[in-house]
C-alpha cells in the first residue's frame, strides 16, 4: 500500500484525554479515533491489525470444529423476558424501540438469540454437540468506558456457544476451548494466565478467565509462582462453601448481640437496594469508616484490600457521615475517592455477612466468623477469596503472588442456566426430552488488540509482532525527489509484494525526520530504508524489536527476509 494513498492520521502530540499507553499510541499511530465516549472508529492500519487478530481467533475456533455464524445485533425484548435478563441485567444492556414501540437490545452477548436459534431446529441427541461462534459488535453501556478499546460500549467480541447431550460432551469442549484460547493468546506473544474466575452475570458455574498480565489491568489474580494455580481474587459469593464452624466458634455465635445487624437491616438502614448493598457496605470503626467491598468494584480495585477483620466494630456509620467522609450520595457510591484513613475490609467479609455467618460484634474485637484460619475452616479451593499474597498456592505448589490482569477472554460452563428457562430441548437416547447443556466462551477482539498494543511498545511507538503487524515492511525511500531512491524503492515495492509480504511503502514527499519518526510510531517489524546508497543498489534494514540494522544489498532482501 502506497502510503500517499492511504489514510494514517498520526499526531506528534499525546491526546489529553488518553490515559493509558496503548491508547494513546493507537491515536498518535492513526490506528483508531474516538467518536464519542467508548466508541471507536477503527483507521485502516487499526483496521488492519483487528482483522489478523480475528484470523488467529478463527483458525483456532474451526480447529476445535467451532462453526462462524453471524447473529443479529438487535434483539427483541421478548427474548431477554423469556430468561428474565431483560430485568436483571440492568443499565449495560442498551435498549431501544421500534415505530411500533416494540423493544429491543442491542445484543450485549448472545445467549438467548442462539438458544432460541437451536430450539427450534435442533430436536435430537444425534445432532450434538455442534459449538457455533461469532465474531460481532457487541454493546454495553459501561459505566465507566476508559482506557480506549479496553473498556468500550461498543466493541468486537467474538462469541461461542457449545451445545451438548451430556456433561461429558460439555466438560471435552471446554476443554478444546481453553487450549484453543491458550493457542490463542500464545500466537498473539502475550503475557497471560487462565484463572479461575466469577461467573457474573451470564450465570453458570465453572468458568476460566484468561488473563493478560498488565499494570493497567483491572482484575486482580492471585497465582503461584511455582505451578499453573492462578484464580481471579473476586470470586463470586455463589462459589463459597462454608464448613461447618468449629466448636469454638460455635460458642462465639451464641453470643447475641443487639447491634447485630443483618444485610437487609443495614439495607433498609441505608436505604438502599439489597442488590446495591452487597456491593459496597459501609461501616464505623474506631471512629474511621471502613469500606467493604464486593465483587465488581473496579474503581477501588486498585487499592490494595487490606485484613482488618481484627478492627473493633463500633457502629455502624450513619448516613450523613458516610456522604460527608465520602463526597458522594449513598447507593450511588460511584467512583470513590477514598479519603485518608478509610480502610478497605476484605470483600470476604460481605460474603460471610450476606451467607448469614457473621455480623458486626460491637461488644467483641472482632468481626465474628470472618477470619478463614481463626473462625472456620474453608474447603480447600473453595473459596479462593481468602488468599493472600504470600500465601502458600492452595495446590501445595509455591508461593501466592498478585498481579493485575486485563481479561482477554472467558469461558463458562453455563449447564441448563438458558435452556431450562427458554424450553431448548432435545431428545436423549431413550426419547426422553431433555435441556441442552451448553457453554459459552468469549474473546473481546478489540481488548486483545488493545492488550498487544499496550505490551509491544517502546518510547518511539510500537513494536507489533509480526503475527497481528498491520504490515511486514515499511519501506520508506528517504527523499522522493532523488530518482535513484524512487527507481530502487518502486521496485523494491513490487518485488517483495508479489513475493506476498505486506509492504506499507512511504511514497509521500515529506522531510526524513518526519517519515522516521511516523515509522517508529507504526512500528512495523521490518523497515527498508532507501537512502543515498540507493545509487550502489544497497539499502539500510533495521528490525524494530531489536534495534539491529543492516546494510544489504537489493538482491539480496529476499533471501534474507526469507
Ligand atoms: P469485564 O469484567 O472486563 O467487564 P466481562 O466479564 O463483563 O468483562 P464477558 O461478558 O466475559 O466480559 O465478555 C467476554 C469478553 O469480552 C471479555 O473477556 C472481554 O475480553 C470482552 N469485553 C467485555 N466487555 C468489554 C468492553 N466493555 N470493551 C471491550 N471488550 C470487552
Ligand atoms: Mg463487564
Ligand atoms: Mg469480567
Ligand atoms: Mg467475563
Amino acid at each position: 500500500m502506497k502510503q500517499s494513498l492511504t489514510f494514517i492520521p498520526t499526531l506528534r502530540e499525546t491526546p489529553a484525554d488518553a490515559d493509558v499507553k496503548s491508547h494513546q499510541l493507537l491515536l498518535r499511530a492513526g490506528f483508531i479515533r474516538q467518536n464519542t465516549s467508548g466508541i471507536y472508529s477503527f483507521l485502516p492500519l487499526g483496521k488492519r491489525v483487528l482483522h489478523k487478530v480475528e484470523t488467529i481467533v478463527r483458525e483456532e475456533m474451526d480447529a476445535i470444529n467451532g462453526v462462524e455464524v453471524l447473529m443479529p445485533a438487535m434483539q427483541q425484548a421478548e427474548l431477554w423476558q423469556e430468561t428474565g435478563r431483560w430485568y436483571s441485567y440492568g443499565p449495560e444492556l442498551m435498549r431501544l424501540r421500534d415505530r411500533h414501540n416494540r423493544e429491543f437490545a442491542l445484543g450485549a452477548t448472545h445467549e438467548e438469540v442462539i438458544t432460541s436459534l437451536l430450539r427450534d431446529e435442533i430436536k435430537s441427541y444425534k445432532k450434538l454437540p455442534l459449538t457455533l461462534y461469532q465474531i460481532q459488535t457487541k454493546f454495553r453501556d459501561e459505566k465507566r468506558p476508559r482506557f480506549g478499546l479496553l473498556r468500550g460500549r461498543e466493541f468486537l467480541m467474538k462469541d461461542a456457544y457449545s451445545f451438548h447431550a451430556t456433561r461429558e460432551s460439555l466438560d471435552q469442549t471446554y476443554e478444546d476451548m481453553v487450549r484453543a484460547y491458550t493457542n490463542i493468546f500464545s500466537r498473539l506473544g502475550l503475557n497471560f494466565r487462565a484463572v479461575i474466575a466469577d461467573s457474573g452475570a451470564i450465570g453458570g458455574k465453572d468458568t476460566h478467565e484468561f488473563m493478560v498480565l498488565s499494570e493497567i489491568g483491572e482484575d486482580t489474580i492471585a497465582y503461584s509462582d511455582e505451578s499453573d494455580f492462578a484464580a481471579n481474587i473476586e470470586m463470586a459469593e455463589v462459589k463459597v462453601s462454608y464448613e461447618t464452624p468449629t466448636e469454638e466458634i460455635k460458642e462465639v455465635q451464641k453470643v447475641e448481640t443487639p447491634d447485630q445487624k443483618t444485610i437487609e437491616q443495614v439495607a433498609t438502614f441505608l436505604n438502599v437496594e439489597v442488590q446495591q448493598c452487597i456491593k459496597t457496605l459501609v461501616f464505623k470503626v474506631d471512629e474511621e469508616l471502613v469500606l467493604v467491598l464486593s465483587r465488581g468494584d473496579h474503581e477501588v480495585n486498585d487499592i490494595k484490600v487490606k485484613n482488618v477483620l481484627q478492627a473493633k466494630v463500633v457502629e455502624f456509620a450513619t448516613e450523613e457521615e458516610i456522604q460527608t467522609i465520602l463526597n458522594c450520595e449513598v447507593g450511588s457510591l460511584g467512583p470513590v475517592n477514598l479519603p485518608d484513613g478509610v480502610k478497605v475490609i476484605a470483600d470476604h467479609a460481605v460474603a460471610a455477612i450476606r451467607n448469614g455467618i457473621c455480623g458486626a460484634n460491637v461488644a467483641g474485637f472482632h468481626l465474628v466468623n470472618v477470619n478463614p484460619e481463626r473462625d472456620f475452616v474453608v474447603n480447600q479451593y473453595e473459596d479462593l477469596r481468602f488468599i493472600m499474597e504470600g500465601d502458600p498456592s492452595p495446590d501445595g505448589k509455591g508461593t501466592i503472588l498478585f498481579a493485575k490482569g486485563i481479561e482477554v477472554g472467558h469461558v463458562f460452563k453455563l449447564g441448563t442456566t438458558y435452556s431450562e428457562p427458554m424450553n431448548g430441548t432435545f431428545l436423549d437416547n431413550n426419547g426422553r426430552s431433555q435441556p441442552y447443556i451448553m457453554g459459552c466462551y468469549g474473546i473481546g477482539i478489540s481488548r486483545v488488540m488493545a492488550a498487544v498494543a499496550e505490551q509491544f511498545q517502546d518510547d518511539k511507538g510500537f513494536i507489533w509482532p509480526s503475527v497481528v503487524a498491520p504490515y511486514d515492511v515499511h519501506l520508506v525511500p528517504v527523499n522522493m525527489k532523488d530518482d535513484a531512491q524512487v527507481t530502487l524503492s518502486d521496485d523494491l515495492y513490487k518485488l517483495l509484494k508479489t513475493n506476498r509480504f505486506d509492504v506499507l511503502y512511504d511514497d509521500r514527499p515529506e522531510r526524513a525526520g518526519v517519515k522516521f519518526a511516523d515509522s517508529d510510531l507504526i512500528g512495523l517489524p521490518i523497515r527498508i530504508t532507501v537512502g543515498k546508497k540507493a545509487v550502489e543498489g544497497l539499502v539500510e534494514v533495521k528490525i524494530r524489536k531489536t534495534g539491529e540494522t543492516f546494510e544489504w544489498k537489493n538482491e539480496e532482501i529476499l533471501d534474507h527476509l526469507q
